[in-house]
C-alpha cells in the first residue's frame, strides 16, 4: 500500500511557457497551472489552481530548470509530488515513428529529437521539459503523447504530396496532422453520447482555436486533416495563412525581393486574422471591431469562415458515413456567431441549426445546436486534451 500513487502530471511546453495539469487516478481534474514569460527576460508570471488554492505570483527572470523546480516544489507542498504515478507531455511532432503514446525512453527521445526539423518551436522545449525531469526526479515514468500520432491512419493517398516521389521517400515530407488528442477527445466524448464504439462512430471534428484544424474521422480513425507537413496548411488561423497558391511563395521571394526566412515568419506569425484585419489575432476582437464597422475585420471574419466551411464540405469526400459535425477549441467552443456563419456555407448539405442554442452552447458548455430536421447533428463540445494525455499515462503505467 506504501507504493500506491494517486496523481497524474500532465505538462504542455511552450517556448516560453509550462502549461501542467493534475488528475487523480480515476482522471479527474484535481488542478492546473500556468508558468508564462519564462527566459523572455520580463517577469515570470505563475498562476495556478490546485485543490481548491488559487493563486497569481510574479517572479524575476526564470528558466525552464527554475521553472519545473518551483512547479515541483508547489506539488510537493501539495503532497502530490511524492503521490506522482507517472508525467505525460504533450509532444507536437512524432513523425512516422509513433501512432500512439509512449513510454519515454532514449530511443524515444532520440526520435523526438529527429523530429525536430519538423516542430522547430515545440519539439525541442519538450525534450528539453523531458530532461530537466529526468535530472530532478530520475525515477519518475515520463510518457510522450505526439499531435500527429492520431493521424497515422491518414491513407497513403491523403498524405502523399503530389511533388516528386523521393521527397517522401528521402526527406519524410508528406502530410503529418495535428491537434490529434483535440480530435481524440471529441470522437471519444461524441461517441459516449451516441452511446456507440468509438470503431462505430463517423466524425467531422472542427477545431477552431489559434491554431485552426478540420479532421475527417471515420470508423474512429482519422482519414483526413487539413493541417500537414506543418501547422501552417489548411484553414485559416489567428496569424497563420493556411492553404494558398504554392506559386505565390517564389513569386513573393523573387519578385519582391524578401527573404524565405522572412516570408516564413511573415505566414506563420503575421498572416491569417491579423494579417487581413490589422486588428488582432483574437477573434473576440476581429468579431468586435466587425461588428463596429471595420470593413478588414468584417473581411477577415468572412474569409475564415468560409474556408473553415469549404474544408469541412470537402472533408466529406474522405467518408462513407457522418454521425455528426463537432466544433471545439476557443473559437469553437465560444463564438455562436462564427459557427452560425459556417454553418450557413453548409446548408447546401441540409444543416439546419437552431440560432437560440447555437447562441446558448458557449463557456465551456456541451450541446447540440442542430435542429430535429437537420440532416446530421452538430454538436460543441469542450476539448480537453489533457485528459486524453492522462488517459494514455494510466493505459501505459496502470496504477497497481
Ligand atoms: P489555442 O489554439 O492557443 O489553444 P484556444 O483554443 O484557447 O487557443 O482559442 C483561442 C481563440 O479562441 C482566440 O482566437 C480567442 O479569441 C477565441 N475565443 C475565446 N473565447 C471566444 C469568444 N467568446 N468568442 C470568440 N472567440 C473566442
Amino acid at each position: 500500500m506504501d507504493n500506491y500513487k494517486e496523481y497524474i502530471l500532465v505538462l504542455n511546453s511552450g517556448s516560453s511557457s509550462i502549461k501542467f495539469s493534475i488528475f487523480d487516478q480515476n482522471c479527474n481534474s484535481k488542478g492546473r497551472g500556468l508558468i508564462e514569460n519564462i527566459n523572455t527576460g520580463n517577469k515570470v508570471r505563475a498562476k495556478y489552481h490546485i485543490l481548491d488554492e488559487s493563486k497569481n505570483i510574479y517572479f524575476e527572470e526564470f528558466d525552464f530548470v527554475k521553472s519545473i523546480k518551483w512547479m515541483f516544489d508547489l506539488l510537493k507542498e501539495k503532497n502530490i509530488l511524492d503521490s506522482l504515478i507517472a508525467c505525460g507531455h504533450r509532444v507536437v511532432h512524432g513523425g512516422e515513428y509513433f501512432s500512439e503514446s509512449v513510454i519515454i525512453d532514449s530511443y524515444v527521445e532520440d526520435k523526438i529529437n529527429l523530429c525536430a526539423s519538423m516542430a522547430p518551436i515545440h519539439n525541442p522545449v519538450s525534450l528539453n521539459s523531458i530532461k530537466i525531469i529526468k535530472s530532478l526526479l530520475p525515477d519518475i515514468v515520463q510518457i510522450a503523447s505526439f499531435d500527429t500520432a492520431f493521424h497515422q491512419t491518414l491513407p497513403k493517398y491523403v498524405y502523399t504530396y503530389p511533388i516528386p516521389y523521393r521527397f517522401y521517400e528521402e526527406n519524410s515530407i508528406r502530410k503529418y496532422g495535428f491537434h490529434g488528442n483535440s480530435h481524440k477527445y471529441v470522437l471519444h466524448k461524441m461517441a459516449s453520447i451516441m452511446g456507440k464504439n468509438t470503431s462505430e462512430t463517423s466524425l467531422i471534428s472542427v477545431h477552431l482555436g489559434n491554431g485552426a484544424s478540420v479532421t475527417s474521422i471515420s470508423n474512429g480513425k482519422s482519414m483526413d486533416t487539413s493541417m500537414g507537413f506543418t501547422p501552417m496548411e489548411g484553414l485559416i488561423m489567428g496569424t497563420r495563412a493556411g492553404f494558398m497558391d504554392p506559386g505565390l511563395f517564389y513569386y513573393i521571394v523573387q519578385t519582391l525581393d524578401i527573404a524565405p526566412k522572412d516570408l516564413d515568419n511573415i505566414l506563420l506569425k503575421e498572416s491569417g486574422l491579423l494579417g487581413i484585419s490589422g486588428v488582432s489575432s483574437d477573434m473576440r476582437e476581429v468579431v468586435k471591431a466587425a461588428d463596429e464597422g471595420d470593413e478588414r475585420a468584417s473581411l477577415a471574419v468572412e474569409m475564415f469562415c468560409y474556408k473553415a466551411a469549404k474544408s469541412m464540405n470537402a472533408s466529406l469526400s474522405s467518408l462513407k458515413a457522418l454521425d455528426g459535425i463537432v466544433f471545439t477549441g476557443g473559437i469553437g467552443e465560444n463564438s455562436g456567431v462564427v459557427r452560425s456563419k459556417i454553418l450557413d456555407h453548409m446548408a447546401i448539405i441540409g444543416i439546419e441549426y437552431d440560432h437560440m442554442l447555437n447562441e446558448e452552447i458557449v463557456n465551456g458548455k456541451t450541446g447540440e445546436i442542430t435542429r430535429m430536421t437537420s440532416r446530421y447533428p452538430v454538436w460543441v463540445i469542450p476539448s480537453n486534451e489533457e485528459l486524453m494525455i492522462a488517459k494514455d499515462v494510466l493505459h501505459l503505467v496502470p496504477n497497481i
